[in-house]
């Protein structure tokens, strides 16, 4: 029996090879496409591969096969032509097709017999003919069927792929050797994959090849522009990632889909931005197309300071319905006026008010200069007022008011309100003070002065009274004199004798104004009088006594009270896990694989009926529906607490396949680390995946909720178990891709199981998820670069995965990388930057995460070793007595928002919030600690008595103290 009778069943795959071929997949062989021109060398020349030629359908199908399944010490070799290497394809794929028979199916099939091949390549930099040295082929891999063909059953096709690479020279050859078994080659294609030209978010891309992750810099699209050159990340597998930078149209134009076109007539963009074009302001003309701004309509300005947008303005008109009103303190009078009638539409309208002094006669008018004082001032007056103060009252006045906005410079001639007004007391003035000028033993001259001066033409009289002041009051007689000038000498007085005096001013209509105080005077006596200046000796003997109270405000800002350091960190003794683990007897299967998943879900879970579960409260969203804790009737064990996944509502059949699909993951897995199937319920209306109850739910926010709460013994013994789920999962070849801290449950007794299974469903659930161009996802901060480079997800990649679960733990729930950018932390990765220790971490486990994290997969431990070396370090506490450096401005702070110091932050609250202890704001205000600077001075035990208890944030705030004084180093993540 040998493959030549195979043929027919062949062309049923044909079709399925060309349908995976992509438009990006740049093929450099196509096995079927060369029809019979192959032309591979076989060696042995005959009984080795042989060509077989059958006719499918009309068309000629060439496989290579052999089966010499009988013979021992078999090594038959097909080496393809020289394939021509593009020296931008660095690596790549091989997919082959090929069918495998089971050894079994031979009676005499020898016990050498093979179920495998086995690939080759050899680099040359010209085509070596028939010059075929297998000396010069390395191994790349076996080649071993997913499913063999047994009996005379129907024949499996097995599809396999393999990168081959790094390259180097012009071109290679691949070989398949054969060691004994019963094979047929259907297909072999060699590919390597472009990301293809795009334009993504206004930037466009070129078509682009690379063996790894890239980073492509791209051009904006006509028109548009960015201050960084824009880029984006391609992958092996041709596909772009996590576009960076932002394009966008210049002025005068806008986005059309993914180009930049002009505004079209009436409309503008002022400036470069992603903004849209605008519909023209009021007043102004039509723009033409592409316009950065709409000019205005005639008679309507815009002020340099007015942007594009606003609309176009009219210059003010005149103030409307000037008046003066003279006030009652002397020498003031107040200007008031109404807005002009047009004001333009504008919040910027102001006043000015201009002074002429004019007097009488010949009527000219001066500029009043600074003899009159405006209050508030006179110009840029925002109220419709103004008092003018030290006015003459004896003089006429004009004012004139305009107003101005920031468009008034466009008229030449501003127009204006005028008023020409004069002080109008309606009072005679007060006489102020009575003064004597000159004493005789029997006369008094006198002269007094006025509150204020009086204009010329105006007359006033005065009436002065006088008495002795030796008289009796009751009966005193007052003389009263009626003058017309302010000074009058009054005679025929006594000697020595003292006179009291008081003047009041008289309207020229004989209104009288109101008295001045009284006044006493004493005429001389006969002897020359001899004035005598009483000048007051003021004693200047204030001794303010250079007593300067030095108030020495001791402000003991803060007591500090000596507290015994006690809560230190003790390896905490009680074993906290069981390293009990299931060895595990097989292999994952695959739920696709079957073609009906209800065979699946049949075989790996157990059916239960919907009557024995109870569904109690709500504990989460899932994609497809609700988490529910719930209760199981379970006939050995009574009531067991369950978590209940549903499937709402309307579902599809895919939705249906995709949820069921993580139950028939979950169901092959038994193991104290994984979580635990109870059952499906399939058979109702109601789907459900029930499965054991974890009470502390998700890792992330489990930590996260008991921050520093946590001896880092007990997290270490948390990662020893998700390390020992991992181990298990990876020993039944199962890949998880999505390890993270909140896909790990915990239980009551602090226990860490690994779930989230699924395959394409789970990424998609997960928030963390990235898009990738072809609509797939992956959770970049969690993933190790070969994975996002070219999809190589291996348990090696959950290694790194876990490295990250290790860092998320030790951080309590901090997330990885913080707010950096997934393309930010692409870009560091790939730089050789990776996560600095988390505070307070252990150094053995910081070095572990570092091993982790190594570029090359290969040397990343597996998870057996990180079980082992977890365990040791579980049993004896004192190596994790050392701690890794820890640097507060990393942790803290990031890189992306370098700049540390304690200006950063505008007050204690924020700076709180930024390192996540903003429960401790009211503790801090309480405590009188306001301002960055008193943060700054804050000791270890002032930051005890504001009421940091819990060692975790003590550290946390302590550290960030010391980040804060010390802006001297800069932040980076740590380099390895
Ligand atoms: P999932 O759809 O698996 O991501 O679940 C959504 C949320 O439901 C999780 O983040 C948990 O908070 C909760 N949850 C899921 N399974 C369990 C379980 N077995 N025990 C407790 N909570 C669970």
């Amino acid at each position: 029996m040998d493959f030549r009778c195979f043929g027919l069943f062949l062309f049923l795959f044909i079709q399925q090879v060309s349908l995976s071929r992509q438009s990006k997949e740049q093929v450099l062989l196509d096995m079927n496409a060369a029809g019979g021109e192959l032309g591979w060398l076989t060696s042995p020349y005959e009984d080795g591969w042989e060509i077989v030629q059958t006719v499918v359908n009309g068309s000629l199908l060439y496989t290579y096969s052999v089966c010499n399944v009988d013979a021992n010490d078999q090594d038959n070799w097909v080496r393809t032509t020289f394939i021509q290497r593009r020296p931008e394809a660095t690596r790549v794929s091989v997919e082959l097709q090929f069918v495998v028979r089971d050894c079994n199916s031979f009676d005499g099939a020898s016990l050498a017999c093979k179920e495998t091949l086995n690939l080759f390549v050899s680099e040359a930099d010209a085509d070596v003919g028939t010059n075929f040295r297998k000396g010069t082929f390395r191994k790349v891999a076996t080649i071993a069927p997913d499913e063999i063909t047994r009996g005379r059953g129907a024949l499996k096709v097995n599809t396999e792929t393999r990168t081959v690479g790094p390259l180097s020279q012009k071109g290679f050859y691949l070989a398949f050797q054969d060691m004994g078994a019963c094979v047929a080659l259907i297909s072999v294609r060699v590919f390597y994959k472009t990301c293809p030209t795009t334009v993504q978010s206004l930037a466009a891309f070129p078509e682009t090849v690379t063996d790894a992750l890239r980073l492509v810099e791209g051009s904006c699209v006509a028109h548009a522009v960015s201050p960084s050159a824009p880029s984006i990340y391609c992958t092996a597998d041709g596909e772009w990632l996590v576009p960076q930078g932002q394009c966008q149209c210049e002025a005068g134009y806008e986005a059309v889909g993914e180009a930049c076109e002009e505004c079209t007539p009436g409309s503008f963009k002022s400036t470069a931005s992603s903004e849209f074009c605008q519909i023209c302001p009021k007043n102004t003309k039509i723009s033409t197309a592409g316009a950065l701004v709409c000019p205005c309509r005639d008679g309507f300005y815009r002020s340099p300071a007015d942007p594009a947008t606003s609309a176009c303005s009219a210059p003010p008109g005149a103030p409307q319905d000037l008046s003066a009103n003279t006030l009652p303190s002397e020498g003031r009078l107040q200007l008031s006026w109404s807005p002009p009638l047009v004001t333009g539409g504008r919040a910027d309208l102001t006043y000015s008010v201009m002074c002429e002094r004019c007097s009488d006669g010949p009527k000219t008018c001066v500029p009043c200069g600074e003899k009159v004082r405006f209050e508030p001032g006179p110009t840029a007056l925002r109220d419709t007022s103004v008092v003018v103060a030290d006015l003459d009252s004896h003089l006429n006045y004009t004012f004139s008011v305009v107003a101005h906005s920031g468009v008034s410079r466009f008229r030449s001639q501003r127009p204006s309100a005028s008023i020409t007004t004069a002080l109008r007391y309606t009072d005679p003035p007060k006489v102020t003070s009575i003064h004597l000028d000159e004493n005789t033993p029997t006369s008094l001259s006198l002269s007094w002065a006025l509150s204020r001066k009086t204009p010329a033409h105006i007359t006033h009289s005065y009436e002065l009274m006088y008495r002795r002041k030796d008289e009796d009051r009751d009966v005193t007689m007052y003389t009263v004199l009626v003058l017309d000038k302010s000074s009058a000498t009054i005679s025929d007085l006594s000697p020595a004798t003292t006179y009291v005096f008081r003047v009041q001013a008289l309207s020229p209509e004989g209104t009288p104004g109101s008295y001045s105080t009284e006044y006493e005077f004493q005429t001389l006596t006969h002897a020359v009088p001899q004035i005598q200046n009483n000048s007051t000796v003021v004693m200047a003997a204030v001794v303010v006594g250079a007593l300067v109270l030095l108030i020495v405000v001791a402000v003991l800002l803060l007591h500090k009270r000596i507290l015994s350091s006690t809560g230190r960190r003790r390896g905490a003794e009680d074993p906290y896990f069981n390293s009990d683990q299931l060895k595990p007897l097989k292999t994952y299967v695959d739920p696709h694989m079957y073609e009906d998943p209800n065979i699946a879900i049949l075989k790996f879970a157990t059916e239960i009926h919907p009557s024995v579960v109870t569904k109690q409260k709500v504990i989460g969203a899932g994609e497809f529906g609700e988490v529910f804790r719930g209760v199981m009737k379970s006939p050995g064990r009574g009531d067991v607490a369950v978590a209940v996944k549903t499937l709402k509502a309307g579902y599809t059949e895919k939705q249906r396949q995709d949820f069921l699909s993580e139950a028939s993951i979950m169901g092959q897995f038994s193991h104290q680390n994984i979580i635990r199937l109870e059952g499906v319920v399939t058979k109702f209306k109601h789907m459900m995946i029930v499965t054991e109850y974890m009470e502390n739910g998700a890792l992330d926010i489990y930590l996260r909720d008991h921050d520093g709460e946590i001896l880092a013994f007990q997290l270490v013994g948390m990662l020893r178990g998700i390390a020992a789920g991992m181990k298990y999962l990876s020993d039944m070849n199962y890949v998880h891709r999505d390890l993270a801290a909140r896909n790990v449950l915990v239980n009551g007794n602090l226990e860490c199981k690994v779930s989230d299974f699924g395959l394409s469903r789970v990424l998609e659930d997960d928030p963390e998820g990235t898009y990738t161009t072809s609509g797939g996802k992956i959770p970049i901060r969690w993933t190790a670069p070969e994975a996002i480079a070219y999809r190589k997800f291996t348990s090696a990649s959950d290694v790194w995965s876990f490295g990250i679960v290790m860092w998320e733990v030790m951080a309590f729930g901090e997330r990885p990388y913080w707010d950096m950018s997934n393309h930010e932390v692409m870009k560091a990765i790939n730089e050789a930057f990776r996560l600095p220790a988390p505070m307070d971490c252990p150094s053995a486990v910081y070095q572990l995460m570092l091993q982790c994290w190594l570029h090359d997969r290969s040397k990343r431990p597996r998870f057996t070793d990180i079980v082992n070396i977890l365990d040791k370090l579980l049993q004896s506490p004192e190596s994790l007595k050392p701690i890794a450096d820890f640097d507060p401005r990393v942790s803290i702070r990031l890189p992306s928002t370098s700049g540390c110091d304690s200006a950063t932050f505008r007050s204690v609250p924020e700076w709180l919030e930024s390192i996540k202890m903003n429960q401790y704001s009211d503790s801090f205000a309480c405590a009188g600690i306001t301002t960055m600077e008193q943060v700054l001075a804050m000791r270890h035990e002032d930051i005890r008595n504001v009421g940091v208890r819990l060692p975790g944030h003590m550290k946390r705030i302590a550290y960030s103290i010391l980040g804060l004084k010390d802006q001297t180093s800069s932040l980076s993540v740590f380099a390895v």
